[in-house]
């Protein structure tokens, strides 16, 4: 989408701080927080976040008369209103983040990148705020910063593939085939 930077820098200057355009997640111990600004919210605040995007927006519909600049600017509010709105109506309608576990994960090697790509399955419904992909460079010292994660799943996935490097290196050691992939089931999480 075309407009959807430009309409991000508008809001950020209305508002004069992040507009969480990646959305939001469940926080670990309560409330929600914005990956990309790492900001803390509680519902209200969630609810006073959608409610500053339908006032730009209201804000928007008095100087829209006729000129072709303010009609743009006011759809762009609008998109903001739907967007955020959806960000609360998912924020609402999630299970708690706590009681989501991955059913499996997947970690495997590539070598193009030297880097591992863990892929995070969830049972359905999936968490609106789970991870589903990370990939982190093939090196213990990467691997083991990933256990500081927000996100718990990323927490736990980061052992999974500090198992899966220690394995690798200590098969590439005795000049064995390392592996490429290892799957981890529930029961081994
Ligand atoms: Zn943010």
């Amino acid at each position: 989408m075309a407009g959807t930077g430009y309409n991000v820098e508008l809001m950020e200057n209305i508002e004069g701080n992040c507009p969480h355009s990646g959305g939001l997640q469940a926080a670990v111990v309560s409330g929600f927080w914005c990956p990309i600004c790492e900001a803390h919210l509680d519902l209200e605040d969630v609810e006073r976040w959608v409610r500053a995007a339908g006032e730009a927006r209201d804000e928007a519909y008095l100087t829209v008369e006729g000129d072709k600049f303010a009609r743009i600017v006011l759809e762009e509010r609008q998109r903001e209103v739907y967007r955020r709105r959806k960000v609360l109506y998912e924020l609402r309608s999630a299970p708690p983040a706590v009681a989501t576990r991955p059913e499996m994960i997947l970690v495997s090697y590539d070598f193009a990148q030297d880097s591992y790509e863990c892929r995070i399955f969830y049972k359905e419904p999936r968490p609106a705020w789970g991870l589903e992909r990370i990939s982190v460079e093939a090196d213990l010292d990467p691997i083991l910063e990933l256990r500081s994660h927000s996100d718990p799943n990323v927490r736990l996935a980061s052992g999974k593939v500090e198992e899966f490097h220690l394995l690798r290196r200590r098969l590439v050691e005795q000049d064995a085939l390392p592996l490429l992939r290892r799957v981890f089931y529930q029961n081994e999480l």
